[in-house]
């Protein structure tokens, strides 16, 4: 199965809000430059879009298998932040607008916070 038919575009400028597919985030309206793929998958019509940071680390959130989204945290501690993460696991994860930000199961306190810009500094502002 998978992808019937995906069309996959850039969009200038957001014209509404949308939920970033991998980490959740709101994307505002009017983002310039936003991954939006979309088609049948399964049987289902799905509508996708990417935060910037998540387009630019798609790789890591996408099955080289069969295509299909990875878990998005599972992703992140184990592929992007592993080596920054290798001394606090086991850890679990939330986002805090621009961040990222990683809790110790064992005590909630706080062990990591990274900053992956919802949309590129350099994109902020511009028209
Ligand atoms: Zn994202």
């Amino acid at each position: 199965m998978g992808w019937e038919f995906c069309t996959v575009r850039n969009i200038k400028k957001t014209r509404k809000e949308h939920r970033c597919e991998f980490c959740g985030r709101t994307i505002p309206a009017g983002s310039p430059k936003i991954l939006n793929w979309s088609g049948m998958y399964e049987g289902t019509f799905q509508n996708s879009y990417a935060c910037h940071w998540c387009q630019d680390h798609q790789k890591h959130f996408i099955s080289e298998w069969n295509n299909e989204i990875l878990d998005f945290w599972d992703s992140l501690k184990e592929d992007v932040f592993w080596k920054e993460l290798e001394s606090y696991k086991p850890v679990y994860g939330k986002t805090d607008g621009d961040y990222f930000v990683l809790y110790s199961y064992e005590t909630d306190k706080e062990v990591l916070r990274i900053k992956c810009p919802i949309i590129r500094e350099s994109e902020v502002g511009e028209e």
